[in-house]
């Protein structure tokens, strides 16, 4: 069996929160999967429980789920090229809060998106991720690495194409606690093939170095190749397609990063809203689509 490693996003809420984070992904048939400490839109957060995560990690380890390929997202409200001083100011604190919680949970990747720059240049938009980061850095010292994701490139988003994440890399201080995040879906709708995992990953490697690359996000896409809009897709229903999302889940140079599965819940035969995951992980397993809808 080729080694594989595959998960989906999970949620992570009350009341046995880590637990059943951990059952959900067992449930799917997952070896790795990835959560909010909270709700991905605010910033409520709650204490996290020293005997949850402790239970959790029994759980995992019986059911050979290793740690590190455990992924934590920041929420989207973290905006490092803001423009206006308060949003700003949130985000370097609430970056804070969150790296000491992803070391709480005992996991070690916060995917991060970069920022969205508004009315600002992209240089002074790079400089203040570059800012923000130095100075969370200096805040709080522990080794939880910051993944930057890949984005979409929808309004005036930042690290939509690789030189932008390696001039962001290149201005922090510590490079050991900063990596990447590659969403399949965010790239395709920035406008890079994905039809070919060597020629992209060749690219990122010149670019920014494949020994940055923490975590993948695994999407199809709504829209074509070059869309800029950020719509993900069930994998095999969009215009990615399955072939070439088989082709990143085996492809051997990034055989050992978790791939993570944000794709959309479906509307079953009983009008109910349920996730795909199990359904996904099971065709990429079998590499073979089919129709679960
Ligand atoms: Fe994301
Ligand atoms: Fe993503
Ligand atoms: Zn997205």
């Amino acid at each position: 069996m080729d080694k594989l490693l595959i998960g989906s996003h999970v949620s992570y809420k009350a009341k046995n929160y880590l637990i059943d984070s951990v059952n959900e992904s067992l449930s799917y048939g997952s070896n790795c999967f990835m959560i909010y400490t909270g709700p991905p839109q605010n910033t409520l957060r709650k204490e996290i429980d020293k005997d949850n995560v402790k239970k959790a990690f029994e759980l995992m380890e019986k059911n050979n789920i290793d740690p590190k390929n455990v992924i934590v997202h920041a929420p989207y409200i973290i905006n490092l090229a803001s423009p206006k001083n308060d949003t700003y100011n949130l985000a370097k604190s609430f970056l804070i809060q969150e790296l000491k919680r992803v070391e709480q949970l005992g996991f070690k990747y916060l995917v991060l998106h970069p920022g969205s720059r508004l009315d600002l240049s992209l240089e002074e938009g790079i400089k203040k991720i570059i800012d923000g980061i130095n100075y969370v850095f200096s805040k709080i010292k522990n080794n939880v690495i910051i993944c930057l994701e890949t984005m979409a490139g929808k309004g005036s988003e930042i690290g939509s194409n690789f030189h932008e994440l390696k001039q962001i890399i290149d201005g922090v201080n510590d490079k050991s606690r900063i990596g990447v995040c590659l969403d399949t879906c965010h790239i395709w709708e920035s406008g890079i093939d994905i039809s070919n995992p060597e020629k992209v990953l060749k690219d990122f490697d010149k670019i920014i170095g494949l020994n940055y690359l923490y975590a993948i996000h695994l999407n199809d896409s709504k829209n074509e190749l070059g869309a800029k809009k950020d719509r993900h897709e069930n994998i095999g229903y969009g215009k990615i397609g399955f072939d070439s999302i088989i082709k990143w889940c085996y492809y051997d140079t990034i055989k050992d990063i978790p791939k993570i599965l944000e794709t959309p819940y479906y509307e079953d035969k009983n009008n109910n809203y349920a996730p795909p995951y199990k359904f996904e992980i099971i065709s990429i397993k079998e590499k073979k689509w089919y129709n679960f809808k």
